[in-house]
Formats: C-alpha cells, structure tokens, sequence
C-alpha cells in the first residue's frame, strides 16, 4: 500500500496568539489516538485574515480555531452556523465539512459539558455571571439553552450586559436581567451557580479576584471560572473556603478542545489525557 506522508493540519488563527495552549492538549490527543494530525498555532492579523481563511481550503484543512480578534469577523466566510454560534454571535472553530465550513462556539458548550462531568445540571438552576464578554456571552447562550431558568449578568460596562440580556431574551426562555458591578458586589442568596467569566486572576495577575462581598457565597453553591491558568484561582479558594463546590477553568479548556477534537476527527476525544497534558503544561 503506497504510504501517505500527508498530515491534516487543524490549528488556530489569532493576534496576539503565542500564549495560546490549544496546542498541547490538541497534540497530546491526536498522538495518544495514533492520529497523523498537527494542530499548528497561527499568527493571522486583521490584514491577513482574508488570505488564511483562503489558506484553509487551499490547504486542505481539517479545522481551525479562532481567537481574538477574528470570532466574529469570520462569520461572512461561513456556509453553515450552528445554533449556539448563531445567537451568540461568534465562532471559535471551524470544521470542514466537504466543501462546506461549519462555524461552531465550543466555548459555551465546553464549560457545560465541564460541569456535567462533574454531575452538575443546569436544568432550572439560578446563574450570576461576572462579566459580558466573550466568554460570558458564550456560557451565558449555553447555560440558557440547557435549561438554566435565571441568568444574572453582572458587568463593570453596564450597556455590555444589557446587550447579552437582550440576546438571551430574543433567543432563549430563560429569564435574564443585567446589573451594574458595584465594589463589594453581594451575590443573590438565592444563585445556584455563580461564575467568573472576567479575566481577573489570569496570569501574570494571579493575586487578584474579582471584587464581590465573598461572605454572599454559600455552600449550597457551585462556583466556577474561566480562568484556567492558574486552574487554582484566588477566587475559587475564597469560595471554596466559604464551602463551595468549586469548577476549574481547565475543566472547560479541555472539555471544549475535545469537542473540538471530535468535530475535526469523528473520533470520541481522550478527555482525562488532554486534561493531564495541561495541567502538566501549567505546572511546569
Ligand atoms: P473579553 O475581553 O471579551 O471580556 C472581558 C470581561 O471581563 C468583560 O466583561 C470586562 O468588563 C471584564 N473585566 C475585565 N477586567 C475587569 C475588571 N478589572 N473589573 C471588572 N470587570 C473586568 O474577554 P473574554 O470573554 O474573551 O475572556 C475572558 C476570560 O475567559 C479570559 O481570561 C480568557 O482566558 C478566559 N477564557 C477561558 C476559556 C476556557 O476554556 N477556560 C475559553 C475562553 C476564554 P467590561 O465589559 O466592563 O470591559
């Protein structure tokens, strides 16, 4: 049989994208299934984003994904949206499809599956989110379609979170108010889940936390973030201190890699290996 030197390329577009780790947990899956796949970290500019799209076609590309500042500039390049990326109104990845490109957002998707492996429903449950970005935006779609019944978006740009309640509304059952961030923010006695979705806490600022009344948290809660490095945040060892079940940022990382994995190879991902190889990745 004539032997094919070809590898599928997968990898991702953004600008400033050196420190993005979808590598590591992309390669670790694709050499533990065997699979001649690379996942290549991409640096595309606004300039040149109209050429690397034509470069994934050209290329033969399995997949991509995209971060700042192309989610929602690739939207026109698409022949086909699923629903999530459709109401929320950006992509994170594309996957080949034929000769068509399907435009999916895993991030929302993989922040529910994290919270499903660890036997959390969202079914009927009160969400507060901290912050209205991107990620916000993307967990706040997915929640809602999971059948969350309140979200509460609580923003430092009042306008931002009002913008996303006015999506939720247009496009999902659940109830859904916007709040202005006040210092010392206290969270409803009655929430269920309450997440960060801000940046605070990432590295190179490990030492902060976003800026909430942290004796408001309960331990009837589930408190997560976004943020994955580092996966133990202040913000989660503050809730957890207050008896919390708290949810990493890595989880959802890895949850939403693997989801990516399977749209670009149909194959289940090994799920516990990608998450291994990041924790590993930000230990070091
Ligand atoms: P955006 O820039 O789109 O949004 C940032 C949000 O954080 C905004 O709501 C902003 O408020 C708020 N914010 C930033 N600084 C402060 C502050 N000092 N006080 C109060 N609010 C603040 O970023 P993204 O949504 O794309 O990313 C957010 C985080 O999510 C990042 O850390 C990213 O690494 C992480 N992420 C994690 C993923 C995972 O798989 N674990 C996947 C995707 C993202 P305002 O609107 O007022 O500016």
């Amino acid at each position: 049989m004539a032997k094919n030197y070809r590898a599928e390329i997968t990898g991702v577009f953004g600008d400033p994208v050196d420190d993005n780790p979808s590598c590591v947990l992309e390669e670790a899956a694709y050499q533990a299934c065997g699979l001649n796949y690379r996942y290549l970290t991409f640096k595309v500019t606004k300039d040149d984003f109209d050429d690397a799209m034509h470069s994934i076609r050209a290329l033969h590309m399995k997949g991509v994904n995209l971060t700042m500042p192309h989610k929602i500039n690739v939207i026109p390049y698409l022949d086909e949206l699923s629903e999530a990326a459709r109401i929320i109104g950006a992509v994170n990845t594309i996957a080949v499809q034929g000769d068509k490109l399907f435009g999916e957002n895993t991030d929302g998707k993989g922040f529910v599956q994290a919270l499903k492996n660890e036997q959390i429903s969202l079914e009927g449950k009160n969400i507060v989110i901290l912050g209205a970005g991107g990620a916000a935006r993307a967990i706040a779609v997915e929640c809602a379609l999971a059948g969350a019944s309140s979200l509460t978006i609580i923003n430092r740009t009042l306008s931002r979170a009002e913008e996303l309640v006015n999506v939720l509304r247009a496009h999902t059952k659940a109830d859904a108010c916007a709040v202005a961030w006040e210092s010392g923010h206290k969270i409803p006695a009655n929430t269920d889940i309450l997440i960060n979705a801000t940046c605070i806490g990432l590295m190179p600022y490990p030492d902060e936390q976003p800026d909430i009344d942290y004796d408001t948290i309960t331990a009837n809660m589930v408190v997560s973030d976004v943020v994955f490095n580092p996966a133990d945040t202040k913000f989660l060892q503050a809730a957890a201190a207050r008896g919390a079940k708290t949810v990493t940022g890595l989880g959802m990382l890895a949850c939403q890699g693997a989801l990516n994995f399977t749209l670009w190879t149909g194959m289940e991902a090994p799920l516990a290996l990608m998450e291994d190889a990041l924790r590993k990745e930000f230990e070091a």
